[in-house]
């Protein structure tokens, strides 16, 4: 199981992956690409299906995720920076080759 934060079901809405109507609250963390950049948005307050375990947003997070998006995610807005590792699939071929 996830460790995620339920607060209850939310009525009237379905889920998009299974049309389930079991569907909880929970913050959550995504990664976006914008342009040449990674960044990583946390407590997004996303919808979680408890049937199959999809994450989707409503429609308001929808907005608020574009209008930080549209702002560029402006790092004097971020809350804090993540050093992340960046790997080539073409590696993992040549050490196959290797060996
Ligand atoms: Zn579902």
């Amino acid at each position: 199981m996830m460790s995620i934060e339920s607060s209850g079901e939310q009525p009237g809405v379905v889920c998009p992956g299974c049309g389930g109507s079991d569907i909880g609250m929970a913050q959550v963390r995504s990664a976006f690409f914008h342009e040449d950049r990674l960044v990583v948005v946390e407590d997004i307050p996303a919808l979680v299906c408890a049937g199959c375990n999809e994450q989707f947003y409503d429609d308001q997070t929808v907005v608020w995720l574009d209008l930080l998006r549209g702002a560029g995610f402006p790092t004097e807005r971020a809350r804090d920076e993540l050093r992340v590792p960046v790997f080539s699939f073409r590696d993992c071929l040549m050490t196959e080759a290797e060996t």
